[in-house]
């Protein structure tokens, strides 16, 4: 994105931009001054719109959404934490260069070429002289044209390999950026991203509901020991996927570790939580695990709940505990249930 306001206008909207973040309790580090910067100047429409509806949603803007929304909108593609990627931009920008330059001499000197033997055809026009000279003139303009096709036709490769390579590394950058808030086997949000959620929200403080959900898979020691660590995993995955699809906006659902799931429901009342766990623990409920070649059904699985809501002088672990203490409960009454705490 570019910034070509004067010192004025650049003042004038970081003076909007400020009274906004403290409204929307927006911390006041340098990612946000750009989103919200951007926000007031109206650069990116777009930006707007998607920032206007998370206001909505959440009566702030998320760590993690604002990053998200950061990435998207202002930088794009650029790269933030890969020096390798950017590296590799850097070098094949610059072998572009190169081969630019390469074919800017072969094009110059074709074009000398071509001048002179003009000039020579003239004179010849003007001298009437014998047809020898003008051969050899089609010569070198022959040899002349064979050699800018080559160098334009090497030129042509290295573009497409350059873009190629460009494309690889944008994947890898992709990838890099995923890599750091993904779990690998369910590819929902992992622990880093769940900590830095619900300590934003806890921040907040009781000016909205904040619930939290607590998913274990019931027996899965004994799963995996009787059917294998490899159909473990399809099972955690599938569970993932269920949490996905049960999951929309604005729960966030995330692999809290091994075959626990956790799930942030901001704006949720405890009843409400309750729900969505009870309508998972029927989906777990009904997962059955098939024989691949008879396509018998050879077991299924269960999964227990525990929520709970934030209260006045909540903290981060102190809400998890409460989640987890519920979960706890769930077990003891006999698992494949939901209990709810406070
Ligand atoms: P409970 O109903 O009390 O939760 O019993 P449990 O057997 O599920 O609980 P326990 O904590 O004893 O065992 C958890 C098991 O989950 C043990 C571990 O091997 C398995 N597990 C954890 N992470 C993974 C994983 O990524 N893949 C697979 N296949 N198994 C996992
Ligand atoms: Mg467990
Ligand atoms: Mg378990």
């Amino acid at each position: 994105m570019k910034y070509n306001e004067t010192p004025n206008q650049a003042a004038d909207f970081l003076r909007q931009a400020v009274p906004l973040m403290v409204r929307n309790r927006i911390p006041p580090n340098p990612l946000n001054y750009a989103l919200w910067y951007a926000y007031v100047s109206n650069k990116v429409p777009e930006l707007n719109t998607a920032l206007d509806s998370t206001l909505k949603t959440y009566g702030t803007c998320p760590n993690l959404l604002s990053e998200q929304l950061f990435r998207q909108h202002l930088v794009d593609d650029e790269s933030k934490d890969s020096q390798e990627i950017h590296n590799g931009l850097v070098n094949l920008v610059n072998t572009l260069h190169e081969q630019t330059s390469a074919a800017c001499e072969q094009t110059d000197s074709y074009s000398a070429a071509l001048r002179e033997s003009l000039e020579a055809l003239s004179e010849l026009n003007e001298t009437e002289a014998d047809p020898l000279p003008l051969e050899s003139i089609i010569r070198t303009l022959s040899l002349k044209t064979e050699a800018i096709n080559d160098a334009t036709r090497l030129f042509q490769q290295q573009i497409d390999s350059a873009q190629s390579e460009i494309a690889a590394l944008r994947q890898e950058l992709q990838q890099t950026r995923q890599d750091a808030s993904l779990d690998v086997l369910t590819g929902l949000f992992n622990r880093r991203v769940f900590d830095t959620e619900l300590e934003q929200l806890v921040q907040l403080g009781d000016q909205q509901n904040l619930c939290l959900i607590m998913l274990d898979v019931d027996h899965f020691k004994r799963f995996n020991d009787t059917y294998g660590h490899l159909m473990g995993d399809k099972v955690l995955q599938y569970v993932g996927r269920l949490l996905k699809e049960e999951c929309t906006e604005p729960l966030i659902p995330v692999r809290f570790g091994g075959e626990e799931f956790a799930i942030l429901g901001p704006g949720f009342s405890i009843e409400q939580a309750v729900d969505v766990a009870e309508r998972l623990r029927k989906r777990v409920e009904a997962i059955r695990i098939r024989q691949k070649s008879s396509g018998s059904v050879i077991s299924s699985i269960t999964a227990s709940f525990g929520t709970a809501s934030f209260t006045a002088g909540d903290s981060s672990a102190s809400l998890i505990e409460r989640a987890d203490k519920a979960l706890y409960q769930a077990k003891q009454d006999g698992r494949n249930r939901v209990s709810s705490g406070s």
